[in-house]
C-alpha cells in the first residue's frame, strides 16, 4: 500500500507559505499585495515598459498582471489560472465562464474567459446583457486544460512581442496582458 501522498504545494514561491483554495485542493502562494506594489508593478508594466510579469501561482506570462476598474477597484489578475487578489486582500482563484452568446469575443483560438469570484452565482453578460448563471457557464480553466487553444500563447515574450500578438483580436486588442 502507498503511503498518502503529502499535498503538491503547486507553484508557491520558494520562501512563501501557502494557503488552501476554497475546495482544498489547490494551494494558492501567500504574497502580500499593497497599493504600492500595486503601484511598483503598474510603474514597471507602463512606466518603464518591462516585459509582462509571471503569474505567481500558475507561471505564465502574457495573461497576468496589474489592473484597474475604475473608480476604485485595484487588484491584479491572472486570465490563464484565475489567481486574483484585491489590494490588501488575500490571494483567490477566481472560477472561468464562458457565457456561449452570439456577441461573445473570441481571441487566441478560444473564447474569452469571464473569470468570477469563488461567491458570485450570477453576473450580466457584459456582451449581451442578460444575466449569465455561473454553475451553467462554467469551465475549465485554461490552466487545467491541454487543448485550450491558450496553452499555445508564446512564452517568456518581450512586451512588444505581447502587444502585437494580442492585437489580432479585436477584443484584446491595444493590450500587453490578456
Ligand atoms: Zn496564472
Ligand atoms: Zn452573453
Amino acid at each position: 500500500m502507498q503511503p498518502a501522498q503529502a499535498p503538491d504545494p503547486g507553484t508557491a514561491l520558494p520562501g512563501t507559505s501557502t494557503i488552501v483554495a476554497a475546495g482544498g485542493t489547490h494551494f494558492l502562494p501567500q504574497l502580500p499585495f499593497s497599493r504600492a506594489d500595486w503601484e511598483a508593478a503598474c510603474y514597471a508594466a507602463f512606466g518603464e515598459g518591462r516585459d509582462p510579469a509571471t503569474c505567481p501561482d500558475c507561471g505564465r506570462t502574457g495573461f497576468y498582471g496589474p489592473r484597474i476598474e475604475e473608480p476604485e477597484r485595484r487588484y491584479r489578475q491572472c486570465r490563464f489560472c484565475g489567481f486574483t487578489q484585491e489590494v490588501d486582500g488575500p490571494p483567490q482563484r477566481y472560477r472561468p465562464t464562458v457565457h456561449r452568446c452570439a456577441d461573445w469575443p473570441s481571441c487566441a483560438r478560444a473564447p474569452y474567459v469571464w473569470w468570477v469570484a469563488p461567491k458570485v452565482a450570477t453576473y450580466r453578460c457584459p456582451f449581451c446583457s442578460e444575466r449569465v448563471i455561473v454553475s451553467k457557464a462554467l469551465e475549465k480553466r485554461p490552466a487545467d486544460d491541454p487543448g485550450h487553444g491558450w496553452q499555445h500563447v508564446p512564452q517568456r515574450k518581450s512586451r512588444f512581442y505581447y502587444a502585437e500578438f494580442w492585437s489580432k483580436w479585436e477584443y484584446s486588442k491595444g493590450r500587453v496582458e490578456l
